[in-house]
């Protein structure tokens, strides 16, 4: 598999603290990926370095088949070059319908106030309807974003996400206060999803990471600690004693 996205030696400190400690991790094309690692791991971290957010102080963000690297790149400009991340509360526009909102992530409308102006193009129709399919949801197109399930505003706001046609979907916790049936739905999306683009996936839930089936990366104190299948890491002593606090 060639690698989409190849993080290579980065590191940041806060205030001297080195969150993100020589961490270098590749992610492949349509590849699923879980990145699991106690609290204060650098997860977040990780993920606010690659879309642009935090500037590492060294390292590179190597990126796509000419390995642009995005370190220095501004958050608008690492996402149009294609990668989207689904934060975990979900932020769909809840006085506008499942329809709507997707239309309008369509547009990719700019500002605050784009919502009242930018509605719909009849053109978009046809890429509203699979993305609804795609995310389970085209029953649901002419309802209120309100009035959806917890679970259906996340899968909308991976629909949302979908319009602006990522190659890497980073999910942060995409299990996160899901019913069970909710929880097997997003492992069946999540999955779904990578046969078309790479879906990094950062999540607490061993149960749900277990479902996804997929390689799974362990952070510890900002590094790699462990790679491989979820029993393959989990097997491992650094890694055991990792979580059980030794
Ligand atoms: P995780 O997502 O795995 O829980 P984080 O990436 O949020 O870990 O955090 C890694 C470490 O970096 C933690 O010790 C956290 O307190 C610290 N940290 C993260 N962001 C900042 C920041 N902006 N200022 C100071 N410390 C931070």
């Amino acid at each position: 598999m060639s690698a989409l996205l190849e993080v290579s030696g980065i590191s940041v400190s806060f205030d001297g603290f080195r969150a993100i400690n020589d961490l270098s991790l590749a992610i492949g094309e349509r590849e699923l990926r879980a990145i699991i690692g106690p609290n204060g791991a650098g997860k977040t971290t990780f993920m606010d370095i690659v879309t642009g957010k935090t500037r590492p102080d060294s390292g590179r963000v190597l990126w796509g088949e000419h390995f642009i690297d995005l370190v220095g790149m501004d958050e608008a400009r690492i996402a149009r070059a294609g990668i989207g991340r689904k934060f975990q509360r979900p932020t769909v526009f809840e006085a506008q319908t499942v329809e709507e909102n997707l239309h309008l992530a369509l547009r990719n409308p700019r500002g605050p106030f784009a919502v009242l102006f930018s509605r719909r193009r009849p053109e978009d129709a046809a890429r509203v309807a699979a993305i609804a399919t795609e995310i389970g949801l085209a029953e649901e197109l002419p309802r209120l974003a309100g009035e959806l399930s917890h679970g259906q505003k996340q899968w909308l706001e991976i629909g949302m996400l979908l319009a602006q046609e990522p190659r890497l979907l980073l999910v942060d916790e995409p299990a996160a206060g899901m019913t069970p049936a909710e929880r097997e739905h997003t492992t069946a999306l999540l999955r779904r999803l990578a046969e078309h683009r790479a879906v990094v996936v950062v999540e607490h839930d061993m149960e749900f990471v277990r479902r996804l089936d997929c390689r799974v990366t362990v952070l510890h104190e900002g590094r790699v600690l462990a790679e491989g299948s979820l029993d393959h890491v989990t097997s491992n002593p650094e890694v055991i004693d990792v979580y059980l606090g030794r």
